[in-house]
């Protein structure tokens, strides 16, 4: 089957054209700018050059109007025709507590999402929109949402009340939820398939470390734990988003700066983190090249960085009773060599030994413990493309 992976934003669009047997990505590209002018497509079949169109998209409509046009396309084309999708895949960001899996999109399902949407006001909405103009499109094809917390759903009240009013839970759905779900999914499972363990029997912390960050604790292909929370502004630190703080250290520099909450969330969201602390940059890699070169506060972020992860896989390891894989996955996890080494280095209670060489790798799938380490950590690069296309292809065959 030819499954077409569609991650909407709210002005950006990122597409996949799958084949769920072979799993070889056809095409893959994105709309960016949709709704401004220069808006353009950025499309790529296997094994080409990348092609950058600027093209007219005053809705997400004709976004996907023209990604169809490109795979169809006599020349460039992955597909002959567009009844060569067979279904399409749709990411979609806050599924609340209504959805623990993968689902056919129906009216239902979207009145559902639509339900979400005051836990992901600039997400779901976009989700949405995207869905509508492909149904538009693609009339017959049948659908599937993919909710990045589902796979969050099977913790326990225990992880995830927040100790406020319960009235708060039961009116407004005030709880963890956690993010990033698709990638724990797909990191946990090959991650116990590498250790050569049953996803059924096995312990595993899942370190997914980018540009947003979050960590899970996966008991036996169950998700138990994990650090991002009503939003995906708690737990770690990112690269510009503060991660868990004081509540009360809000009020306070509020009164300081006299700033009002939205100013607050702003700094929270787009000015903390790297950037907040280093004041070099939201990027791993410039804060690392600063920090080489002597700079405190790089250095201090990148501290800060490493000891909440080693911090929180530490807990999680103690929520599960211990731990039988560690699994480094995005950006910051495939490739920085000295972000992983540092942040393993606090495991030596764990028995865990990093064969160096092993660990100087970027973007592999690799083990990087050693044969004696009492815990196996490997490099495992994420795929929630590949993950959303074989649940589509699971829920419409
Ligand atoms: P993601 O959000 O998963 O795309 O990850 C983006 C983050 O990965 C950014 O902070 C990048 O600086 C970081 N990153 C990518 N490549 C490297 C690298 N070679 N070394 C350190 N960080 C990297």
């Amino acid at each position: 089957m030819n499954i077409l992976v569609i991650n909407c934003g709210s002005s950006s669009l990122k597409f996949q054209v799958i084949n769920s047997e072979t799993e070889e990505v056809k095409a893959s590209g994105l709309c960016e700018r949709i709704g401004m002018d220069e808006s353009r497509l950025v499309y790529q079949p296997a094994g080409c050059e990348k092609e950058k169109t600027v093209l007219p998209m005053p809705t997400h409509k004709e976004a996907i109007a023209h990604v169809i046009n490109a795979l169809t396309d006599e020349k460039k084309g992955v597909v002959k025709s567009l009844s060569e999708i067979d279904a399409v895949g749709h990411r979609i960001v806050h599924g609340g507590e209504k959805f623990a899996k993968s689902v056919v999109i129906t009216e239902e399902v979207i009145k559902a999402v639509e339900e979400c949407n005051d836990l992901a006001p600039l997400h779901n909405p976009a989700n949405i929109i995207g869905i509508r103009a492909t149904q538009e499109l693609m009339p017959g094809v049948p659908m599937v949402g993919v909710f990045d917390t589902a796979f969050h759903q099977t913790m326990d009240p225990k992880a995830y009340l927040y100790g406020t009013p319960y009235e708060y839970y039961e009116k407004y759905g005030v709880r963890k939820y956690g993010f990033h779900g698709t990638s724990h999914a797909f990191v946990s499972a090959r991650a116990a398939e590498l250790a050569g363990k049953s996803y059924d029997d096995c312990k595993t912390v899942v370190c997914h470390l980018g540009n947003g960050s979050s960590i899970s604790a996966v008991e036996n292909g169950k998700c138990v734990d994990t650090s991002m929370g009503l939003t995906p502004l708690d737990g770690l630190l990112m690269g510009t988003r503060s991660g868990a703080i004081d509540p009360g250290a809000l009020e306070y520099i509020m009164k300081k700066e006299n700033m009002d909450y939205a100013q607050m969330m702003t700094v929270l969201n787009k000015k903390s983190g790297f950037l907040g602390i280093s004041g070099v940059s939201s990027d791993c890699r410039d804060v690392e090249g600063a920090a080489a070169e002597g700079n405190k506060r790089a250095k201090e972020a990148i501290e800060v960085f490493n000891y909440r992860v080693a911090k929180t896989v530490g807990s999680y390891v103690a929520a599960m009773n211990g731990v039988d894989v560690i699994a480094f996955t995005a950006g910051i996890g495939e490739n920085s060599a000295t972000t992983r080494s540092a942040i393993c280095k606090y495991f030596g209670y764990l028995g865990i030994e990093i064969n160096e060489e092993a660990n100087n790798t970027r973007g592999e799938e690799i083990l990087i413990s050693t044969p004696d380490s009492k815990v196996k950590v490997f490099i495992i690069p994420t795929n929630e493309e590949l993950k959303i296309a074989r649940e589509t292809a699971e829920l419409v065959k």
